[in-house]
Order: C-alpha cells, then sequence, then structure tokens
C-alpha cells in the first residue's frame, strides 16, 4: 500500500538525507519542501525583493515556477526552468530563508503547490509543517531532532563536501536562530504534530535512521 510520510524537525537534523534514503527504498516521490522556500528566498535576493513584505513575496511567488526533478545526480531543485540546486544552499540563502518562510499569503500558495506534488502514490515530504499543515492526514509523521551540536557538526562536514567553507561555532548560531524563527513565527511555526512520533538521531548513523522511518512505514 501506499502512504504517505511526513517528516519534520528543525534544521540540520538529518531529515532530507533520510527522507531521501527512505523514499528510494519505498519507491516513492521524495519532496524536500524546503528547497522550495530556499528556491524563492534565491529569487527574492536577486530581484532586491523587500523580505519583509507579505504582498510582494506571495506575488513574487505566483510569478515563479519552482519544480523537483529527479535526476542521475539526485533530485534537482529548477526555479523558473533554471538548475540552482547548489546555489540554494550558499550560507547567504540559509541565512534569509526564515525571513521569507514567515509570510502566511506566501505559505498557502506553496502548500498548495506541495498538496499537488503529493497527490499522486505514496510520498515522503520533509520540512517543518508537514505533519501540521500539509499533509495532516499522513499515515506515518516523524519529528526528526538531534542536539544542536551534532546538527551543526554535520552540517559542517556537509559544506565541507560541497567545498562550502565555514565554522561549526558560526553554524551552530546560524542553525540556532533559524530554529528560533522557524518555531515562534506565527504562519506554521515549527512544532511537533500531537500524533507525530519523536526521533532522535544524535546517535544514530543516516542508515540507521532511514531504517527506523523504513520500520516504522512497514507497521
Ligand atoms: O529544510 P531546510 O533547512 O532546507 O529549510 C530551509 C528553511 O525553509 C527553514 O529554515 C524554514 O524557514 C523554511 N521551511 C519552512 N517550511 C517547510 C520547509 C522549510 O518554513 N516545510
Amino acid at each position: 500500500k501506499n502512504i504517505q510520510i511526513a517528516i519534520d524537525g528543525p534544521a540540520g537534523a538529518g531529515k532530507s538525507t533520510v527522507a531521501k534514503i527512505a523514499a528510494e527504498k519505498l519507491q516513492y516521490t521524495y519532496i524536500d519542501t524546503g528547497a522550495m522556500y530556499r528556491a524563492l528566498t534565491l529569487k527574492a535576493l536577486r530581484t532586491s525583493t523587500d523580505l519583509d513584505s507579505e504582498q510582494a513575496i506571495a506575488d513574487l511567488l505566483k510569478d515563479s515556477t519552482i519544480e523537483l526533478v529527479p535526476a542521475e545526480n539526485g533530485q534537482r531543485v529548477l526555479l523558473d526552468g533554471e538548475d540552482v540546486s547548489e546555489e540554494i544552499r550558499f550560507p547567504n540563502i540559509s541565512a534569509n530563508v526564515s525571513k521569507v518562510a514567515a509570510h502566511a499569503a506566501m505559505r498557502a500558495i506553496m502548500v498548495d503547490l506541495q498538496h499537488d506534488m503529493a497527490a499522486r502514490g505514496g510520498v515522503v515530504m520533509d520540512g517543518r509543517d508537514i505533519g501540521t499543515a500539509v499533509l495532516p492526514q499522513a499515515e506515518l509523521k516523524v519529528f526528526m531532532s538531534a542536539t544542536v551540536e551534532e546538527r551543526a557538526r554535520r552540517r559542517f562536514e556537509d559544506n565541507n563536501k560541497r567545498g562550502i567553507e565555514s565554522s561549526i561555532e558560526q553554524l551552530q548560531q546560524e542553525i540556532a536562530l533559524r530554529d528560533k524563527m522557524d518555531s515562534e513565527r506565527e504562519a506554521s511555526p515549527l512544532v511537533q504534530a500531537e500524533d507525530a512520533i519523536f526521533l532522535d538521531t544524535t546517535t544514530l548513523s543516516i542508515d540507521e535512521a532511514a531504517d527506523a522511518i523504513l520500520k516504522l512505514a512497514s507497521e
């Protein structure tokens, strides 16, 4: 049977890595909703759109196409047809995305897009509000977390692999600030859904975390 799996949690908990593996094993569609907010943030910065303007940010999304397309080298993120998969991971995007993501009018449009993407077959979707707002009917909801130190360490290694220079201390601050903004915003804040299962990945490997989700999915 095909089910919907919602994976939420704070920045750097390993959600996307683990969700991708689980989706591959289940032959489900994987949807990285954070990448969509990142792509919109990139467009806002490129067009010098006022990041604080609810209306301008909603209008910007209406005028954009954001697509997630499967490819041999992993999922690609297309913004108005342009592959921005690498650019949306740059530090200036991470530093501004929570500001953009706070706007309710834009989020309503984003959630519609995400509904359409999840409409057919099994899906693993990861983000901040999947279990609470996007797929409240999901058969399986997981809230993944880890200590902020461990999450910063993982981001650091991730950045190293991508050739992005960073410092663990700075990453820890950036992650803590982003979590605070995501948790304290009014529109669909980052919060564990009542019926979500908490998964602490601090001491788990990627494969162990993916196995935990696959086991839950098979129950
Ligand atoms: O998952 P990732 O760290 O790439 O997400 C980037 C940002 O996008 C988050 O910090 C949050 O501000 C926003 N986001 C969101 N809702 C989602 C997914 C991401 O607000 N479902």
